[in-house]
């Protein structure tokens, strides 16, 4: 009997161009995987696309003096001509830009926000005064609190990968400007992921197929407990709120962006 088989693939940034590791570590495979399940006369459905939000984006774009929609415009080019020169099968290769892809993450954030799921509440973001707004995480910088790396950013240190926030960083500064930031409050819309906690900790104890690592790391951190967590941000580059009076912030790519596996399902469909 013909089996249903789904493969999403990792979505990539649409700030660069792919290398090896990218084609070795992800495309290639999920390619063998699902030719293999063709040939066997399995139903497959291999999707994936270019994850255009973010501030790895918006920043690139500044760095070139380009907007980021040249920038994802010209990467998500590039990538269809690598799938297509390489021969990897996609049943569709899309992005995070599309009007189909909003509307989806806008249904799911709507449901969750009627269920109960998000709440508003403010939260003290960094801005800067000289360029006259607040700053992404990523575009702060300052020295690391764990390791004394001078260049560490307001969302980790890649010298010693300790995830961080900006108010955490010694004498922090705006990456444009130099301007140390003031923190001001912002209201923002938060998943309660503790409503999560136990359902998602049942779940991954069934899992018997995951890798001993995995696992375990899974376990420890929901066992540890969930935070709520915000999913908008002060930023003009990505999915509108759905929300009046939010016209200015924009929902938080690690929300939207794994909402791309859905979207293009139903975009396919
Ligand atoms: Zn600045
Ligand atoms: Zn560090």
């Amino acid at each position: 009997m013909s089996e249903r088989i789904f493969i999403g693939v990792a979505w990539p940034y649409a700030n660069g161009s792919l290398h090896l590791g990218h084609i070795a570590g992800a495309y290639l495979p999920a390619d063998i995987f699902a030719r293999y399940h063709r040939t066997k006369g399995n139903e497959v459905l291999m999707v994936s696309g270019s994850d255009q939000h973010g501030t790895p984006i918006t920043l690139k774009a500044e760095q070139e003096g380009k907007t980021p929609d040249e920038i994802v415009t010209k990467y998500h080019r590039e990538y269809l001509e690598c799938w297509q020169k390489l021969g990897i099968s996609f049943d569709l290769y899309t992005s995070t830009g599309t009007a189909n892809h909003a509307g989806v993450t806008h249904d799911i954030f709507l449901t969750l926000l009627n269920k109960g799921y998000i709440d508003k509440s403010s939260m003290s973001q960094p801005y800067c005064p000289k360029c006259q707004r607040f700053l992404p995480d990523r575009y702060v910088e300052g020295t690391c609190p764990y390791c004394r790396f001078p260049g560490a950013r307001g969302d980790q240190c890649d010298q010693c990968g300790k995830p961080l926030n900006a108010a955490e960083l010694i004498e922090p500064h705006c990456r444009q400007c130099g301007t140390p930031p003031q923190f001001r409050e912002s209201e923002h819309f938060f998943l309660k992921l503790p409503a999560f906690q136990d359902r998602l900790l049942e779940w991954v104890k069934q899992q018997t197929h995951w890798r001993q690592n995995v696992l375990n790391f899974t376990l420890s951190y929901l066992e540890e407990g969930l935070k709520d967590r915000a999913i908008t941000r002060d930023i003009d580059w990505g999915v509108p709120v759905p929300v009046a009076g939010f016209e200015s912030k924009r929902i938080y790519v690690w929300f939207e962006a794994v909402i791309g596996y859905l979207s293009a399902s139903k975009e396919w469909a």
